[in-house]
């Protein structure tokens, strides 16, 4: 019967859908796994932050028992010297091309959620004044966000480099960035640096004198360790440190939803240190 032909066909097209779900995972998790295992030995590493060499052992050592797409534990090691927490170092230590290469590969089997809300409340932090330029930094799908924020008069800007062009104000490269920039924000970013003493001194030079940031994350805790793609996390005292190697001041850090990990994050604000400033 024709029904049945069609339901059969229905049937065999849904699992053949979960079929390409269901690998496309598994090369993602074999891959990651495949990359983890290829950590080579060494004795100590330059801790991202203030660059101090720290012992690679298990005093310093704080393993994850399972990764998230079950990759099998994840190792990352604690600096004494600044508090911050590193690795895995295999993805730490990609070049720059190897990492995009990773990311492509897991966002063909895993999309993040959109975040205008959460977007919206962190630029809210460094209360920015009219005819301010405004640059959210990885902004990942910003559509509505932007338009919104355009809506209301403000100047803002996007960059994007890892998605299709969506906007003539979301640039891919950072060569279409024409600054300076009195506020630059991030959300869920900076904990997938590799180099965050490079970042911020790039964001520097992109803002205006006493120009503000507002980077927004949940890793300033432990929490998401279960993400490989998490590099680093800025605990304790990392923060500061980072700070004032990259020429910035932290003015201000604030929790919300604290107790709900699924909605947690907290927002740290940075001030540019110049002469006037001091
Ligand atoms: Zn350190």
């Amino acid at each position: 019967m024709a029904l049945d032909r069609f339901r059969r066909m229905v049937q065999e097209l849904t699992s053949f859908r979960a079929n390409q779900r269901f690998a496309r995972e598994q090369f993602v998790r074999l891959s990651l796994r495949q990359l983890l295992l290829s950590t080579r030995d060494r004795s100590e590493h330059p801790c991202p932050v203030c660059e101090t060499r720290v012992p690679i052992n298990n005093g310093t050592a704080v393993t994850t028992e399972q990764g998230m797409f079950g990759v099998g534990p994840l190792v990352r090691y604690r600096c004494a010297n600044c508090d911050a927490v590193f690795g895995p170092l295999a993805l730490l230590d990609l070049s720059e091309a190897g990492l995009i290469e990773e990311y492509k590969l897991l966002y063909r089997a895993y999309r993040e959620g959109a975040t205008t809300g959460i977007q919206a409340s962190v630029l809210e932090q460094t209360e920015p004044r009219s005819g301010e330029r405004i640059l959210n930094f990885g902004c990942g799908t910003w559509k509505k966000g932007l338009a919104r924020l355009l809506a209301s008069g403000a100047d803002v800007w996007g960059y994007e480099p890892s998605l299709p062009k969506q906007h003539d104000r979301i640039a891919q490269h950072l060569s279409e960035l024409r600054g300076p920039f009195d506020v630059v924000f991030s959300h869920n970013l900076i904990e997938h640096l590799q180099d965050p003493v490079a970042q911020f001194t790039a964001w520097r030079q992109m803002l205006s004198p006493n120009g503000r940031m507002a980077h927004a994350t949940a890793c300033y805790e432990w929490l998401y360790d279960e993400s490989p793609f998490h590099l680093w996390f800025p605990l304790g005292r990392s923060v500061e440190v980072l700070a004032s190697r990259t020429g910035f001041r932290v003015t201000g850090r604030r929790a919300f939803n604290r107790g709900d990990k699924a909605n947690f994050y907290e927002v740290v604000l940075f001030q540019r240190q110049d002469a006037a400033d001091r």
